[in-house]
C-alpha cells in the first residue's frame, strides 16, 4: 500500500547537503564578524507571548496585523517569532541584565517565520542573524556597528555596498516632524494610496517608507527630518556622521529613510548591494536605534540600537563560485632588513582581523606582484631598504595601478580605510 506524497509546507524549505556547506560557511563568517566586535550569543525561544510581538513590533505593521503564526496553547496566546528583537529585549528584562552590565553586547540567530507570499528570497520560515547593543546612547556604537557591516558584507564579497543613514530624532523632533509631515500629505491625500491614506491617521512616518507608484510625487517633495531636527538629536546624527567620516566609510545621507514604530529613535540606516543572484542594486537589510523599546516592554530607560539581516538574502547576494575566501592584503618585502618588518606588519594587520599574507620566496617586485595578482589581492605593501630608512612603505592599490608613501606609524588605520573604500569599488 503506498500513500501520497507529502510536501513541506509552502514557504518553508529544506537545505540540502551541498547547499548547507554553503550556509556553514557563510555563519562561520558572520559569528567571527559578530565576536570580534564583542557580541556574546543569546538563544531564546522559538515561540513567544503574542503580547511581547504586539508591543514589541507595533500594531499597524504588516507583520503584527497579518503575518503572524499565532495559536493558542492551553489557553495561553502564543506566536512563532517573527524576528529576534522582541525576544532578546525580553531577555534583557527578564533576567535583570541592566543591574548587571552597563553595555550589553548580544547577537542570536535562528529561524523566523512570517506569513508572506512566498517569492524568491521571501519566504514564511526564514534565518536571521541579529545583533543588539543595550545601554549604549550612541553615536560612537551607531558608527562602529555601520562599520562591522560594511566589514562583514566585504568578506562575504557582496558588490557595490551602499550605506544609507538617516536620523528620526528623538521624541520632540519626532512630534515636530510628525506634525509636518501631516501638513505636507494632508491637502492632497486624495492622490495618496489608501495604505497611506490610513498611515496618515496612524503612523505618517511611514508613508515615507510606501513603494505605492501613486505615493512617489508626494514623497520626493516631502519636508526633511533635518528641517526640524532639536540641537541635541543634530548633535548625535552629526557625531554619527563624524565617526563614519574617520573610519573612511562611504555613506549617503537619505532623509527618506525610516522606521516606523514610535520607539524607534534617532539613527537608522539600510545596506544595500549587488552581485550573485540579487543582481542590481537592492537593499539587504536595515537596522537602527529604538531608545525607547526596553521601557516599552516594561523595563528601565535603557538606549539601544541594532540590526538583523537575512541569511537566504545574503546568500544570493554573495558570488557563488567563490564564496567567503577574503583576498589577502598582501606584503611584499625587498631585501633580509624588509623581510622582518613585514613579518611585524602582518602580524599587526592579523591583529586587526585583516586577512594577510608575506611573500617569503622574495624575487622580482614584478614577480612578486604577480603573486598578489593570483591571490587577487586588492591591496600590496610594498618595502624595501628606501623605505625602512624613511620609516614609510608604498601601498598599492593593485585594481586602480595606484601607489603612494604612507608613514609606518600610520599603516594599519591606512589599510582599514582602504579596505573599506574598496567596498565600493
Ligand atoms: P526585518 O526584520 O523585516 O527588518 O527584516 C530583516 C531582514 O530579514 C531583511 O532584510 C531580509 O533580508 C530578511 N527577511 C525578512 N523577511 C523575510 C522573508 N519573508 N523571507 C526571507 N527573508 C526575510
Amino acid at each position: 500500500m503506498s500513500g501520497r506524497a507529502i510536501n513541506a509546507v509552502k514557504g518553508m524549505n529544506d537545505i540540502l547537503p551541498g547547499d548547507v556547506e554553503r550556509w556553514r560557511a557563510l555563519e562561520a563568517t558572520l559569528r567571527d564578524v559578530w565576536r570580534a566586535h564583542g557580541y556574546r550569543e543569546v538563544r531564546t525561544p522559538i515561540v513567544e507571548p503574542t503580547p511581547l510581538f504586539v508591543r514589541g513590533i507595533g500594531e499597524g505593521t504588516d507583520i503584527v496585523d497579518k503575518e503572524m503564526y499565532s495559536f493558542v496553547f492551553h489557553d495561553e496566546p502564543m506566536t512563532l517569532r517573527p524576528e529576534g528583537t522582541a525576544g532578546a529585549a525580553r531577555a534583557y528584562i527578564e533576567h535583570g541584565i541592566h543591574a548587571k552590565e552597563p553595555v550589553t553586547r548580544w547577537c542570536y540567530e535562528g529561524p523566523m517565520f512570517r506569513g508572506e507570499r512566498p517569492a524568491r528570497g521571501r519566504y514564511r520560515q526564514f534565518h536571521q542573524h541579529g545583533c543588539e547593543v543595550f545601554g549604549d546612547a550612541g553615536p560612537l556604537v551607531d558608527a562602529e556597528m555601520i562599520d562591522m557591516l560594511v566589514g562583514m558584507l566585504r568578506r562575504l564579497h557582496v558588490d557595490d555596498v551602499q550605506v544609507l543613514v538617516n536620523t528620526l530624532g528623538g521624541p520632540g523632533t519626532r512630534d515636530r516632524y510628525r506634525q509636518r509631515l501631516v501638513a505636507h500629505f494632508e491637502p492632497n491625500k486624495d492622490r495618496l494610496s489608501d495604505d497611506s491614506k490610513r498611515r496618515l491617521t496612524t503612523n505618517p512616518l511611514r508613508i515615507l517608507d510606501s513603494k505605492h507608484d501613486r505615493d512617489q510625487e508626494a514623497i520626493a517633495s516631502a519636508p526633511s527630518v533635518l528641517d526640524v531636527i532639536d540641537d541635541d538629536d543634530r548633535k548625535h546624527f552629526d557625531g554619527l556622521r563624524a565617526h563614519l567620516d574617520r573610519l573612511g566609510v562611504p555613506y549617503k545621507v537619505d532623509p527618506r529613510l525610516v522606521r516606523g514604530l514610535d520607539y524607534y529613535t534617532r539613527t537608522v540606516f539600510e545596506l544595500r548591494g549587488s552581485g550573485g543572484e540579487l543582481g542590481a542594486q537592492n537593499a539587504l537589510f536595515g537596522g537602527g536605534r529604538y531608545d525607547g523599546l526596553i521601557e516599552e516592554l516594561g523595563g528601565p530607560p535603557t538606549p539601544a540600537i541594532g540590526f538583523a539581516l537575512g541569511v537566504e538574502r545574503i546568500l544570493l547576494a554573495t558570488t557563488a563560485e567563490k564564496p567567503f575566501v577574503e583576498p589577502p592584503v598582501f606584503v611584499a618585502p625587498i631585501g633580509e632588513r624588509a623581510a622582518g618588518e613585514a613579518l611585524v606588519i602582518a602580524r599587526e594587520l592579523r591583529g586587526l582581523g585583516i586577512v594577510t599574507v608575506v611573500e617569503g620566496r622574495g624575487g622580482s617586485l614584478k614577480s612578486m606582484l604577480r603573486r598578489a595578482n593570483a591571490l587577487e589581492s586588492k591591496i600590496a605593501i610594498v618595502l624595501g631598504d628606501a623605505e625602512l630608512d624613511r620609516g614609510a612603505v608604498q601601498l598599492k592599490d593593485l585594481a586602480a595601478h595606484q601607489q603612494r608613501d604612507v608613514p609606518r606609524t600610520d599603516l594599519s588605520r591606512e589599510i582599514a580605510a582602504a579596505l573599506a573604500s574598496k567596498v565600493n569599488a
